[in-house]
């Protein structure tokens, strides 16, 4: 299997956006992930992790369990910890 891999650097600094492509070429089939530069998560496409810079990069956990104060970005992410830790 023959395994290339190009790294592809685009800084775009239109507002928010701070992101690296990279494409890799596995077994002829091409796929690109998005990487955040902040915290290096991974993303298949460039709108999430768009959503993931606007919404959760570098912002503060605004989401609060009322159960065991744990904080969290996202709504669902709290909803999530509620059914599994709490209502279980
Ligand atoms: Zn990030
Ligand atoms: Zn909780």
């Amino acid at each position: 299997m023959q395994l290339s891999q190009r790294v592809e650097r685009s800084f775009r600094f239109d507002f928010f956006y701070n992101e690296e492509k990279c494409e890799t070429v596995e077994g002829g089939i091409q796929k690109t992930t998005f990487i955040c530069f902040n915290c290096q998560k991974t993303y298949k496409s460039q709108q999430t992790l768009r959503r993931h810079m606007y919404h959760e990069c570098g912002q503060e956990p605004k989401y609060q369990c009322s159960f065991c104060s744990k904080k969290f970005k996202r709504r669902d992410q709290l909803q999530t910890h509620i059914q599994e830790r709490h209502f279980r």
